[in-house]
């Protein structure tokens, strides 16, 4: 059996499908995690810090 479904990313470990690793969830669209950290504009923009300079360290691009 094939399987074209595409499998949900987590938000919160860029580049890593979601397990699902917490109690409860089923994705990161019931993620208590993923809630918390998009709810909080600190913490949301740390998250983009963390994911662009993860993207560019994987390209090899300095920052
Ligand atoms: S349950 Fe939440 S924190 Fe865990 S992998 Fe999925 S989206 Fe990421």
């Amino acid at each position: 059996m094939s399987s074209n479904a595409a499998v949900p990313q987590c938000p919160l470990r860029p580049g890593q499908a979601c397990t699902p690793c917490l109690p409860g969830a089923t994705g990161p669209q019931d993620c208590g995690a993923v809630y918390l950290v998009f709810s909080d504009p600190d913490l949301r923009a740390e998250l983009h810090r963390r994911t662009i300079a993860g993207r560019e360290n994987r390209r090899g691009v300095r920052v």
